[in-house]
């Protein structure tokens, strides 16, 4: 999504659009995050002004992801929500100044020209926006680290068919070394 400077004024504005999720399945395929996919555009919702030279944007996205649960490994949809703030400032004339673009300010964003780009922000948000550990549930009992059974919805296959209970009690001696 871009704008054009000259249209952001004092007066506070509202926008609602939806930005495509190709772009952010590519850097998901590439990333560090890959056990994400987008399923469909981001939905965003924000409002703008312009304060003295500043740009001001600030919202919510929104978008449907399907995870990769990090301990069942099945699949799982979400709804990812963020909200964000952006600030953009005129580009410092000088290359001096342009050195310290990265600055402390991790809001500030500069833009030149006469339009400013919210799409790579954005992107990124929608990104941030990805627990780092995806989870299908909070409580998900993940997979059995001897028969591969899904705790969710399957009884693990582990206890023996002699269903000796000696020796069940010995696996369990053997599954509390085995987590800690
Ligand atoms: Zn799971
Ligand atoms: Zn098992």
């Amino acid at each position: 999504m871009k704008l054009r400077v000259e249209d952001i004024t004092e007066e506070v504005k509202y926008l609602a659009f939806s930005e495509p999720e190709e772009e952010v399945n590519h850097l998901l395929r590439q990333g560090p995050v890959c056990d994400y996919q987008l399923e469909g555009p981001v939905a965003v919702e924000l409002s703008y002004y312009r304060c003295g030279t500043e740009l001001i944007f600030q919202g919510a996205l929104s978008a449907s992801a399907l995870g990769v649960c990090g301990r069942c490994a099945e699949s799982y949809q979400a709804v990812n929500y963020r909200e964000f703030r952006f600030v953009f400032a005129p580009a410092p004339a000088s290359s001096s100044l342009e050195a310290d673009a990265s600055g402390e300010d991790l809001e500030l964003t500069y833009y030149n020209g006469d339009t400013v780009d919210l799409s790579p922000l954005l992107r990124e948000q929608v990104i941030l926006s990805l627990p780092i550990r995806p989870l299908c549930e909070e409580n998900c009992r993940g997979l059995c680290a001897g028969c591969g059974a899904n705790l969710n919805r399957e009884t693990c296959r582990c206890a023996a068919p002699s269903g000796d209970p000696r020796l069940e009690s010995l696996r369990n001696l053997t599954r509390i070394r085995l987590r800690s």
